[in-house]
């Protein structure tokens, strides 16, 4: 094809509400799409007439959510009936070591499918998920790949190495790793569940298998038996393995010392906060002002409760102030984190900041929310914590296509999903029975 015969970028632009680009709020501008890019965010008085694509009618626009931490394959567990559990070891195993072990590769589609549309139903558009799925592993992340690209999302992919299901489970877990290209729209960690369940050979050979420049994403001191199992030594063998990469993904730092939570800061690892999570399974709490304060970059995650982000940021928020007794702490924590969870996207993909820039992708959430009070750069927290996080998303625009509306979604067919979930999750509970 000739450059005279190439049809014109299209350029469409979304109009009539604030825009919150990351780092400020500006009104009466439009955000100009072109193709999947962010082509400009201009005065709405500059606008060509005719160029007008989605009229937001006064709702907030903000980036597009990261979610730091989830898991798509515990999907089909809604409803799922299991022994009541007394402690967290019981809670894995009469869950999800039995779900996981049971998981088809169709199972990891479905799961992914789902999960892709929570995410855009709640404005979220780039998510690091740690899979699990021992009952069929090896190119469940490829699975995962497809069903995450083709609703819209940007992914962050790793496998859950754990010698919980024996030796040739881990080395396939492993191989699952190694083995995964990344593809335009997900990069890759290297998975590991959690120290407890990984003895020093499997931490040898995932050393040997990681490339040096490769972060590692594995849950850490969630339990305190993730400390007491690990000789109340965890950072130090986590060290002595090389996984306190500056590229690493700690998830929870529920039950690291003060002093462990330093070297966490030095060491320059994210560590991902998942309030919901923790308190629904009654392991305590990350005391995120005292991270903070001592220089951890926190970030936060959903750790497959959900996946609505805002919830996350709310939950973070209100339990910074229950476990201080104080109703000054939590909201610059907080917003750091926000910021922090965010930036993940730059360090993921070249075309993301997780930030509303031109030249960037267009990973755009459209709050279903009116500011009803003045909204300037140093209230916009505020008006999320308090306004936005209890209203629905209005739409969810993902590399430029509007990928969700109004409670329509236009890139899954949602009632043949529900459908094929439904017969899955009967088939799958029945095999986790057996
Ligand atoms: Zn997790």
């Amino acid at each position: 094809m000739n450059a005279m015969s190439a049809p014109p970028p299209v350029r469409r632009a979304l109009v009539n509400g604030p825009i919150f680009t990351g780092t400020q709020v500006l009104h009466d501008h439009a955000l100009v799409l072109e193709d999947t890019r962010i082509a400009d965010i201009v005065p709405r008085a500059a606008l060509p007439p005719k160029q007008a694509w989605l009229d937001v009618d006064g709702r907030l626009m903000v980036p597009g959510f990261v979610n730091a931490h989830h898991h798509a394959y515990s999907a089909l567990a809604t409803g799922c009936a299991c022994a009541p559990s007394a402690d967290f070891m019981a809670v894995l195993e009469n869950l999800w070591w039995k779900l996981d072990a049971a998981l088809t590769t169709d199972d990891t589609r479905l799961s992914a499918r789902w999960t892709a549309l929570q995410c855009l139903q709640h404005g979220a558009t780039m998510l690091v998920d740690h899979h699990a799925s021992y009952g069929a592993i090896r190119g469940s992340l490829q699975v995962l790949a497809e069903e995450f690209e083709c609703a819209g999302l940007s992914a962050v992919l790793c496998f859950e190495v754990s010698d919980r299901h024996g030796p040739a489970a881990t080395a396939s877990a492993i191989e699952e790793n190694v083995t995964f290209l990344p593809t335009p729209r997900t990069n890759k960690l290297f998975g590991l569940h959690a120290a407890f369940t990984l003895g020093d050979a499997t931490l040898a050979q995932v050393r040997a298998a990681a490339p040096p420049d490769e972060g590692f994403h594995i849950h850490c001191a969630e339990d305190a038996l993730d400390v007491t199992r690990n000789h109340n030594a965890l950072l130090a063998r986590l060290a002595a393995f090389d996984i306190l990469r500056p590229a690493s993904l700690l998830v929870h730092g529920v039950h690291l010392t003060d002093a462990e939570l330093q070297a966490v800061a030095q060491a320059g690892c994210a560590l991902a906060h998942c309030p919901d999570s923790n308190m629904h399974n009654g392991v305590g709490a990350l005391d995120l002002v005292k991270a903070h304060a001592l220089g951890v970059r926190v970030v936060t995650g959903t750790d497959g409760m959900h996946s609505n982000m805002l919830k996350s940021y709310k939950t973070a928020y209100q339990l910074a102030r229950h476990l201080h007794h104080d109703p000054r702490v939590g909201f610059a924590e907080t917003l750091a984190m926000y910021h922090a969870t965010q930036a993940l996207a730059a360090r993921f993909f070249a075309d993301s900041t997780g930030r509303l820039a031109q030249g960037m992708r267009a990973d755009i959430a459209v709050l279903d929310y009116r500011p009803h009070t003045p909204l300037t750069d140093d209230n916009i927290w505020g008006h999320l914590l308090y306004g936005a996080a209890e209203a629905a998303v209005h739409a969810t625009i993902a590399g430029g296509e509007l990928a969700y509306q109004a409670g329509v979604c236009t890139t899954i067919d949602v009632p043949a999903m529900t459908a094929a979930c439904h017969a899955a999750a009967a088939q799958l509970w029945q095999r986790m029975r057996g």
